[in-house]
Protein backbone atom coordinates (compact mmCIF):
# COMPACT_ATOMS: atom_id res chain seq x y z
CA UNK A 1 0.00 0.00 0.00
CA UNK A 2 1.44 3.26 -0.93
CA UNK A 3 2.12 5.27 2.15
CA UNK A 4 -0.20 8.90 2.32
CA UNK A 5 2.30 11.13 3.48
CA UNK A 6 4.11 10.37 -0.35
CA UNK A 7 1.00 12.69 -1.51
CA UNK A 8 2.26 15.33 0.43
CA UNK A 9 5.85 15.39 -2.07
CA UNK A 10 6.23 17.70 -4.44
CA UNK A 11 6.24 16.34 -8.01
CA UNK A 12 8.73 18.06 -9.92
CA UNK A 13 10.61 18.25 -13.26
CA UNK A 14 14.43 19.91 -12.34
CA UNK A 15 16.10 21.99 -14.84
CA UNK A 16 19.22 19.17 -16.21
CA UNK A 17 22.99 20.84 -16.47
CA UNK A 18 25.39 20.36 -19.16
CA UNK A 19 27.20 17.14 -17.82
CA UNK A 20 29.90 17.28 -15.63
CA UNK A 21 32.48 14.55 -15.61
CA UNK A 22 35.51 13.89 -12.93
CA UNK A 23 37.33 12.53 -16.18
CA UNK A 24 40.80 14.59 -16.67
CA UNK A 25 41.46 14.36 -20.21
CA UNK A 26 38.11 15.49 -21.74
CA UNK A 27 38.02 18.43 -23.75
CA UNK A 28 34.78 19.94 -22.11
CA UNK A 29 32.94 22.18 -24.32
CA UNK A 30 29.29 21.48 -22.84
CA UNK A 31 28.53 23.58 -19.87
CA UNK A 32 29.34 27.47 -21.49
CA UNK A 33 32.51 27.67 -18.72
CA UNK A 34 35.27 29.99 -19.51
CA UNK A 35 38.64 27.99 -20.46
CA UNK A 36 40.80 30.65 -18.32
CA UNK A 37 41.24 30.92 -14.97
CA UNK A 38 39.99 33.67 -13.05
CA UNK A 39 41.96 37.09 -12.92
CA UNK A 40 45.45 36.36 -10.75
CA UNK A 41 44.07 39.51 -7.84
CA UNK A 42 40.71 36.72 -7.28
CA UNK A 43 43.45 34.40 -6.96
CA UNK A 44 45.32 36.58 -4.43
CA UNK A 45 42.74 37.54 -2.94
CA UNK A 46 41.24 33.85 -1.91
CA UNK A 47 44.40 32.90 -0.72
CA UNK A 48 44.78 36.21 1.38
CA UNK A 49 41.38 35.29 2.53
CA UNK A 50 41.43 35.56 6.90
CA UNK A 51 39.93 32.28 7.50
CA UNK A 52 39.10 33.05 10.98
CA UNK A 53 36.26 35.21 9.48
CA UNK A 54 34.47 32.52 8.12
CA UNK A 55 33.24 31.92 12.29
CA UNK A 56 31.18 34.95 11.60
CA UNK A 57 28.02 35.65 9.25
CA UNK A 58 29.27 37.51 6.12
CA UNK A 59 27.67 41.13 5.38
CA UNK A 60 23.78 40.27 4.21
CA UNK A 61 24.21 43.19 2.20
CA UNK A 62 27.68 41.86 -0.13
CA UNK A 63 28.93 45.90 0.19
CA UNK A 64 32.05 45.23 -0.55
CA UNK A 65 30.78 43.67 -3.61
CA UNK A 66 27.63 45.76 -4.71
CA UNK A 67 29.97 49.05 -5.14
CA UNK A 68 32.58 47.50 -7.16
CA UNK A 69 30.05 46.33 -9.58
CA UNK A 70 27.89 49.67 -8.57
CA UNK A 71 31.15 51.80 -9.83
CA UNK A 72 31.99 49.41 -12.72
CA UNK A 73 28.26 50.11 -14.38
CA UNK A 74 27.91 53.70 -13.11
CA UNK A 75 24.80 52.71 -10.75
CA UNK A 76 24.37 53.36 -7.45
CA UNK A 77 24.37 50.60 -4.73
CA UNK A 78 20.78 50.84 -4.06
CA UNK A 79 20.44 49.63 -7.91
CA UNK A 80 22.17 46.24 -7.24
CA UNK A 81 21.34 42.95 -6.35
CA UNK A 82 23.02 40.15 -5.36
CA UNK A 83 22.38 36.52 -5.23
CA UNK A 84 24.33 33.04 -6.00
CA UNK A 85 24.81 32.54 -9.41
CA UNK A 86 22.06 34.61 -11.66
CA UNK A 87 19.88 31.28 -11.57
CA UNK A 88 18.98 32.32 -7.45
CA UNK A 89 18.36 36.01 -8.82
CA UNK A 90 16.21 35.10 -11.54
CA UNK A 91 14.32 32.46 -9.30
CA UNK A 92 14.10 35.60 -6.97
CA UNK A 93 13.00 37.68 -9.72
CA UNK A 94 10.31 35.03 -10.77
CA UNK A 95 8.80 35.14 -7.46
CA UNK A 96 9.24 38.79 -6.53
CA UNK A 97 8.48 40.64 -9.43
CA UNK A 98 6.01 37.66 -11.71
CA UNK A 99 3.18 38.34 -9.83
CA UNK A 100 -0.08 38.57 -12.34
CA UNK A 101 -2.98 36.99 -13.38
CA UNK A 102 -1.55 37.55 -16.86
CA UNK A 103 1.47 34.84 -17.97
CA UNK A 104 4.86 35.43 -17.76
CA UNK A 105 6.00 35.38 -21.59
CA UNK A 106 9.39 34.57 -23.11
CA UNK A 107 10.76 33.08 -26.76
CA UNK A 108 9.85 29.34 -27.00
CA UNK A 109 14.01 28.61 -27.78
CA UNK A 110 15.40 30.19 -24.68
CA UNK A 111 16.84 29.50 -21.62
CA UNK A 112 15.15 26.01 -20.38
CA UNK A 113 15.45 27.29 -17.03
CA UNK A 114 12.35 29.87 -17.32
CA UNK A 115 10.01 27.01 -17.42
CA UNK A 116 10.74 25.24 -14.51
CA UNK A 117 11.17 28.09 -12.36
CA UNK A 118 7.60 29.25 -13.82
CA UNK A 119 6.27 25.56 -13.13
CA UNK A 120 8.12 25.74 -9.37
CA UNK A 121 6.59 28.81 -8.27
CA UNK A 122 2.89 27.90 -10.16
CA UNK A 123 3.68 30.59 -12.54
CA UNK A 124 1.48 30.39 -15.69
CA UNK A 125 3.83 31.51 -19.00
CA UNK A 126 3.36 31.50 -22.82
CA UNK A 127 5.66 31.58 -25.05
CA UNK A 128 6.38 33.36 -28.45
CA UNK A 129 7.82 31.45 -31.44
CA UNK A 130 10.95 32.90 -32.67
CA UNK A 131 11.50 33.46 -36.79
CA UNK A 132 12.81 30.71 -38.96
CA UNK A 133 16.36 32.15 -38.56
CA UNK A 134 16.55 32.30 -34.75
CA UNK A 135 15.45 36.66 -34.47
CA UNK A 136 13.19 37.63 -31.24
CA UNK A 137 10.92 40.46 -32.60
CA UNK A 138 9.63 43.00 -30.11
CA UNK A 139 6.38 43.61 -31.69
CA UNK A 140 5.57 39.45 -30.24
CA UNK A 141 5.60 40.98 -26.46
CA UNK A 142 2.80 43.83 -27.19
CA UNK A 143 -0.11 41.48 -25.55
CA UNK A 144 -0.89 42.22 -21.93
CA UNK A 145 1.32 39.72 -20.09
CA UNK A 146 2.09 39.15 -16.33
CA UNK A 147 6.01 39.77 -17.28
CA UNK A 148 9.06 39.48 -19.82
CA UNK A 149 12.19 37.28 -19.68
CA UNK A 150 14.42 37.20 -22.38
CA UNK A 151 18.37 36.45 -22.73
CA UNK A 152 20.26 38.86 -24.83
CA UNK A 153 22.32 37.60 -26.35
CA UNK A 154 19.99 34.57 -26.38
CA UNK A 155 20.58 30.82 -25.52
CA UNK A 156 21.28 28.07 -26.79
CA UNK A 157 20.82 30.26 -30.35
CA UNK A 158 23.76 32.58 -29.67
CA UNK A 159 22.30 35.29 -31.18
CA UNK A 160 21.69 39.23 -29.71
CA UNK A 161 19.38 42.05 -30.32
CA UNK A 162 20.71 45.74 -30.62
CA UNK A 163 19.48 48.25 -27.77
CA UNK A 164 16.90 49.62 -29.40
CA UNK A 165 14.93 46.18 -29.40
CA UNK A 166 14.58 46.53 -25.87
CA UNK A 167 13.56 50.13 -26.37
CA UNK A 168 10.67 49.00 -28.48
CA UNK A 169 10.01 45.88 -25.95
CA UNK A 170 9.60 48.36 -23.17
CA UNK A 171 7.57 50.54 -25.11
CA UNK A 172 5.10 47.60 -25.21
CA UNK A 173 5.37 46.27 -21.45
CA UNK A 174 4.66 49.63 -19.63
CA UNK A 175 2.42 47.36 -17.00
CA UNK A 176 4.93 44.71 -16.26
CA UNK A 177 8.40 43.91 -15.30
CA UNK A 178 10.92 43.32 -18.18
CA UNK A 179 13.99 41.51 -17.33
CA UNK A 180 16.76 40.96 -19.69
CA UNK A 181 19.23 38.26 -18.93
CA UNK A 182 22.70 39.25 -20.08
CA UNK A 183 24.52 36.29 -18.93
CA UNK A 184 26.49 36.05 -22.11
CA UNK A 185 26.94 40.04 -23.00
CA UNK A 186 30.40 40.11 -22.35
CA UNK A 187 31.38 38.62 -25.35
CA UNK A 188 30.28 41.19 -28.32
CA UNK A 189 26.33 41.40 -27.15
CA UNK A 190 25.06 45.49 -26.62
CA UNK A 191 23.86 45.80 -22.41
CA UNK A 192 20.75 47.44 -21.73
CA UNK A 193 21.97 48.38 -18.00
CA UNK A 194 21.73 52.06 -18.99
CA UNK A 195 18.19 51.67 -19.95
CA UNK A 196 17.14 50.64 -16.43
CA UNK A 197 17.72 54.66 -15.10
CA UNK A 198 15.39 55.22 -17.81
CA UNK A 199 12.74 52.72 -17.37
CA UNK A 200 11.79 51.29 -14.09
CA UNK A 201 10.09 48.36 -14.87
CA UNK A 202 13.19 46.85 -16.44
CA UNK A 203 15.47 44.64 -14.63
CA UNK A 204 19.18 43.79 -16.25
CA UNK A 205 20.56 40.18 -14.95
CA UNK A 206 24.34 39.46 -14.72
CA UNK A 207 26.49 36.59 -13.70
CA UNK A 208 30.34 35.97 -13.26
CA UNK A 209 29.83 32.60 -14.36
CA UNK A 210 30.95 32.89 -17.90
CA UNK A 211 32.86 35.90 -18.77
CA UNK A 212 34.66 36.38 -15.01
CA UNK A 213 35.64 32.75 -15.13
CA UNK A 214 33.96 31.91 -11.21
CA UNK A 215 31.31 29.42 -12.29
CA UNK A 216 32.29 27.63 -9.20
CA UNK A 217 32.08 30.87 -6.92
CA UNK A 218 28.47 31.76 -7.54
CA UNK A 219 27.94 34.78 -8.20
CA UNK A 220 24.86 36.61 -9.76
CA UNK A 221 23.49 40.13 -9.77
CA UNK A 222 20.98 42.62 -11.32
CA UNK A 223 21.00 46.38 -12.03
CA UNK A 224 17.36 48.12 -12.10
CA UNK A 225 15.27 50.51 -9.62
CA UNK A 226 15.16 51.29 -6.36
CA UNK A 227 11.77 50.10 -6.21
CA UNK A 228 12.94 46.50 -7.90
CA UNK A 229 16.03 45.79 -6.21
CA UNK A 230 14.29 46.87 -2.89
CA UNK A 231 11.29 44.22 -3.53
CA UNK A 232 14.13 41.62 -4.88
CA UNK A 233 15.85 42.17 -1.24
CA UNK A 234 12.58 41.87 0.51
CA UNK A 235 11.61 38.28 -1.44
CA UNK A 236 15.83 37.10 -0.38
CA UNK A 237 15.37 38.56 3.06
CA UNK A 238 12.27 35.78 3.63
CA UNK A 239 14.16 32.72 2.64
CA UNK A 240 17.83 33.52 3.10
CA UNK A 241 20.09 36.44 3.94
CA UNK A 242 23.01 35.41 3.36
CA UNK A 243 23.45 34.22 -0.40
CA UNK A 244 26.88 35.59 -0.71
CA UNK A 245 29.61 33.85 1.26
CA UNK A 246 32.43 35.76 2.67
CA UNK A 247 34.85 34.81 0.56
CA UNK A 248 32.64 35.48 -3.16
CA UNK A 249 32.23 39.15 -1.81
CA UNK A 250 36.63 39.54 -1.74
CA UNK A 251 37.10 37.50 -5.02
CA UNK A 252 34.00 39.03 -7.04
CA UNK A 253 35.58 42.84 -6.03
CA UNK A 254 38.87 41.42 -6.95
CA UNK A 255 37.56 40.35 -10.73
CA UNK A 256 35.62 43.95 -10.64
CA UNK A 257 38.84 45.51 -10.17
CA UNK A 258 40.71 43.73 -13.06
CA UNK A 259 39.09 44.78 -15.84
CA UNK A 260 42.35 44.38 -17.81
CA UNK A 261 42.41 40.65 -17.44
CA UNK A 262 38.90 40.44 -17.72
CA UNK A 263 38.97 41.99 -21.49
CA UNK A 264 41.87 39.93 -22.92
CA UNK A 265 40.22 36.80 -21.29
CA UNK A 266 36.55 38.19 -23.33
CA UNK A 267 39.14 38.98 -26.18
CA UNK A 268 40.75 35.55 -26.50
CA UNK A 269 37.18 34.25 -26.61
CA UNK A 270 35.78 36.04 -29.18
CA UNK A 271 38.78 35.62 -31.28
CA UNK A 272 38.87 31.99 -31.11
CA UNK A 273 35.25 31.73 -31.42
CA UNK A 274 35.35 33.59 -34.64
CA UNK A 275 38.40 31.49 -35.91
CA UNK A 276 36.08 28.53 -35.38
CA UNK A 277 32.89 29.55 -36.56
CA UNK A 278 34.65 30.28 -40.12
CA UNK A 279 36.52 26.80 -40.29
CA UNK A 280 32.90 24.82 -39.23
CA UNK A 281 31.57 26.81 -42.22
CA UNK A 282 34.27 25.62 -44.15
CA UNK A 283 33.97 22.09 -43.86
CA UNK A 284 30.04 22.92 -44.32
CA UNK A 285 28.51 23.44 -41.35
CA UNK A 286 25.81 26.26 -40.74
CA UNK A 287 26.90 28.48 -37.69
CA UNK A 288 24.56 31.07 -36.19
CA UNK A 289 25.97 34.59 -35.71
CA UNK A 290 27.12 34.27 -32.10
CA UNK A 291 27.62 37.23 -29.52
CA UNK A 292 28.17 33.94 -26.78
CA UNK A 293 31.31 31.99 -25.89
CA UNK A 294 29.63 29.33 -27.60
CA UNK A 295 28.34 28.47 -31.15
CA UNK A 296 25.03 26.94 -32.18
CA UNK A 297 26.20 24.74 -35.47
CA UNK A 298 23.85 22.50 -37.70
CA UNK A 299 24.61 20.32 -40.77
CA UNK A 300 21.62 19.58 -43.23
CA UNK A 301 22.91 15.97 -44.03
CA UNK A 302 24.09 14.55 -41.15
CA UNK A 303 22.68 13.59 -37.80
CA UNK A 304 24.25 16.58 -35.60
CA UNK A 305 22.61 13.90 -32.51
CA UNK A 306 25.50 11.45 -33.90
CA UNK A 307 28.36 13.73 -33.95
CA UNK A 308 27.72 14.53 -30.59
CA UNK A 309 27.45 11.15 -29.15
CA UNK A 310 30.68 10.53 -31.85
CA UNK A 311 32.50 13.09 -30.06
CA UNK A 312 31.51 11.72 -26.42
CA UNK A 313 33.54 8.83 -27.71
CA UNK A 314 36.63 10.82 -28.40
CA UNK A 315 36.15 12.59 -25.29
CA UNK A 316 34.73 16.09 -26.77
CA UNK A 317 31.73 17.11 -24.59
CA UNK A 318 29.44 19.09 -26.44
CA UNK A 319 25.47 19.85 -25.90
CA UNK A 320 22.62 18.48 -27.71
CA UNK A 321 18.91 19.60 -26.77
CA UNK A 322 17.04 16.53 -27.86
CA UNK A 323 13.89 20.03 -28.62
CA UNK A 324 11.65 20.48 -31.28
CA UNK A 325 13.10 23.51 -34.04
CA UNK A 326 16.53 22.46 -32.59
CA UNK A 327 17.02 19.12 -32.88
CA UNK A 328 19.97 18.84 -35.30
CA UNK A 329 21.74 21.47 -33.83
CA UNK A 330 24.44 21.14 -31.60
CA UNK A 331 25.47 23.99 -28.95
CA UNK A 332 29.27 23.86 -28.89
CA UNK A 333 31.12 26.12 -25.94
CA UNK A 334 34.48 28.08 -27.00
CA UNK A 335 37.62 26.95 -25.39
CA UNK A 336 41.13 27.33 -25.41
CA UNK A 337 42.54 27.37 -28.90
CA UNK A 338 44.25 24.03 -28.06
CA UNK A 339 40.77 22.83 -27.49
CA UNK A 340 38.50 23.80 -30.55
CA UNK A 341 41.80 22.38 -32.58
CA UNK A 342 40.77 19.06 -30.66
CA UNK A 343 37.60 19.45 -31.85
CA UNK A 344 37.69 20.48 -34.76
CA UNK A 345 39.76 17.19 -35.68
CA UNK A 346 37.76 15.10 -34.43
CA UNK A 347 34.81 16.87 -35.97
CA UNK A 348 37.13 16.14 -39.43
CA UNK A 349 37.00 12.63 -38.38
CA UNK A 350 33.42 12.07 -37.72
CA UNK A 351 32.49 13.76 -41.35
CA UNK A 352 35.16 11.01 -42.68
C1 LIG B 1 24.50 30.35 -17.42
C2 LIG B 1 23.23 31.12 -17.49
C3 LIG B 1 22.64 31.70 -16.35
C4 LIG B 1 23.05 31.47 -14.93
O1 LIG B 1 24.29 31.25 -14.60
P1 LIG B 1 24.75 31.28 -13.08
O2 LIG B 1 25.94 30.39 -13.10
O3 LIG B 1 23.65 30.77 -12.21
O4 LIG B 1 25.08 32.71 -12.79
C5 LIG B 1 21.51 32.47 -16.51
N1 LIG B 1 20.96 32.67 -17.71
C6 LIG B 1 21.48 32.12 -18.83
C7 LIG B 1 20.81 32.39 -20.12
C8 LIG B 1 22.61 31.33 -18.74
O5 LIG B 1 23.09 30.75 -19.83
Amino acid sequence: MENLWTKNLRDIEPYVPGEQSKEEDIVKLNANENPYPPSPKVVNAIKNFDCSLLRLYPDANALPLKEAIADYYNVSVSNVFLGNGSDDVIAIAFQALFNSSYPVVFPDLTYSFYPVWCSLFNIDYKTYAVDADFRIHAEDYKERNGGVIIPNPNAPTSLGEPREFVEELMSYNQDSVVIIDEAYVDFGGESCIELTKKYENLLVTGTFSKSRSLAGMRIGFAVGSEKLISVLEAVKNSYNSYTIDAVSIEAGRASILDDKYFRSTCNKIIQTRQRVTQEMRAMGFTVLDSQTNFIFVTKSDISMYEMFEYLKTKKVFIRYFSLPRIHNYVRISIGTDEEMDILLKEVKGFLK
